[in-house]
Order: C-alpha cells, then sequence, then structure tokens
C-alpha cells in the first residue's frame, strides 16, 4: 500500500516535469531530461527507470561506479559534479556525457584516456556566468579560448555548454544568466568543426528549470523535485 503510494507520487512528479517542459520550450525543441540521482538509492532510479527515464545524472566517482555495478538496466549516465583528473579514468567510457569539465587540464586528461581506451567522449564546458568565487568552469569570455585549444583533441567532442546558476538568485538575475548563456550557444553553434559542434546547453535545475527552458535550455537536471517530492 505505501509503496503504491510512492510509487504513484514519484510517477505524477515525473509527469509533471514533462508537461511543464512540453509548455515551455522554445519551438518544439526536444527537452533532455537528466533526473539527478546522487544520495538516492538503486531501487529508487530503477522505479524513475520504469517510469520512463532513461538518463541519470551522478555528481561523485565512487558512487556512480558502485551504481553501475548494482544494475542491469542500459541507463545513460551523465557526470554532473567536479571531477578530478586522477579520476577520470574510472568514468570514460561508461558515461554518455561529461557536464563539468572546468579546466584545461581536464579537457586533456579525458583526451589522454578516450585515446587510451580508442573512443570517443563527448563533454560540455561548464561555464560560471555569474562568476561567483565559490563555484567551478570557465568564464563567458574565455570560452573562444578553450574552443581554439580543443581543435587539436582527437578524442574529446565539445558538444554544449553547462551552467548552474546561483542559489539565492532572483528570477529577473536568473532570466539574465540562463539569457546570456544562451546567446553565447547559439554563437558557437555557428561555428563548426570536427570535435565541436554545440548542440547541448545543459541548464536548469528544480528550483530554476522553468526559467531555463523559457531561456532556451535543451538539457535540464533535475534531482530534488523527482527523488524528494
Ligand atoms: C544536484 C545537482 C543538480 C540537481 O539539483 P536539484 O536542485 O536537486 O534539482 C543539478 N546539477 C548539478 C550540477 C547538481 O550538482
Amino acid at each position: 500500500m505505501e509503496n503504491n503510494l510512492i510509487d504513484s507520487t514519484m510517477q505524477s512528479r515525473i509527469n509533471n516535469i514533462r508537461q511543464q517542459i512540453q509548455t515551455l520550450r522554445k519551438d518544439d525543441q526536444h527537452v533532455l531530461l537528466v533526473a539527478v540521482s546522487k544520495t538516492c538509492p538503486i531501487e529508487q532510479i530503477e522505479l524513475a527507470y520504469n517510469f520512463g527515464i532513461k538518463d541519470f545524472g551522478e555528481n561523485k566517482v565512487n558512487e556512480l561506479l558502485n551504481k553501475i555495478q548494482s544494475t542491469s538496466l542500459p541507463i545513460n549516465w551523465h557526470f554532473i559534479g567536479h571531477l578530478q583528473t586522477n579520476k577520470v579514468k574510472y568514468i570514460v567510457g561508461k558515461v554518455v556525457l561529461i557536464h563539468s569539465v572546468d579546466s584545461i587540464k581536464l579537457l586533456q586528461e579525458i583526451e589522454k584516456e578516450s585515446k587510451k581506451k580508442n573512443i570517443e567522449s563527448e563533454v560540455l564546458l561548464q561555464i560560471n556566468v555569474s562568476g561567483e568565487k565559490t563555484k567551478y568552469g570557465f568564464k563567458i569570455d574565455e570560452i573562444n579560448d578553450i574552443i581554439n585549444i580543443s581543435k587539436n583533441l582527437f578524442y574529446t567532442k565539445i558538444v554544449g555548454l553547462m551552467t548552474m546558476a546561483p542559489f539565492e538568485a532572483d528570477t529577473e538575475s536568473l532570466k539574465d544568466i540562463f539569457n546570456r548563456l544562451h546567446e553565447k550557444f547559439i554563437d558557437m553553434s555557428r561555428e563548426k568543426s570536427d570535435n565541436i559542434n554545440m548542440k547541448i546547453l545543459s541548464m536548469g535545475m528544480s528550483g530554476d528549470y522553468k526559467e531555463a527552458i523559457l531561456s532556451g535550455s535543451n538539457c535540464v537536471r533535475i534531482g530534488s523535485y523527482i527523488f524528494k517530492g
């Protein structure tokens, strides 16, 4: 009885998010819903999977590896947290996308491990739009330089940008942050080269996904709303 109650509320929250996405998205844009399952037990993940979510985001390498080992479901895993270079080797080849590339050193390490495994890794550049000192990420002004450096990479593809807005931002500053990154994303997507193809703009979490989608996000990372209600 109680289990049924829990199941149906998770399902209704997932349906609700999906509906919001349909309503808010620009021009029938496809918006990828990544369920952020950090700290959630694998049973909760499998439940959400059964409600149709195929993409899950984790922010700790050890936790991610444990979860990969403990399920047989063909989940698309996303890495969304700060990644130390010495842990890159454990996740390259196991995740569909690393959202959180925040240094050139990290980019080079991903290239090295992808080459070793002879696979292609897709990554996003994490951008600290508002310049908060406590956050990881490149500044908007640095993007062009990073892209230029990345033209020498062969195994690592930059496929977009990611940002996290400050927790305390009001609606106006959220709009400003998301619009600024969207504008940059559109500029960059006109420039194509072999290993750069801007297609994913990852912005929006439980508290600000509506503003993010209205500003053109095509990938939201939703944790607490799905798993904690
Ligand atoms: C935790 C986390 C999220 C999800 O946040 P919620 O507020 O729980 O939806 C999204 N992105 C990143 C990078 C996170 O660490």
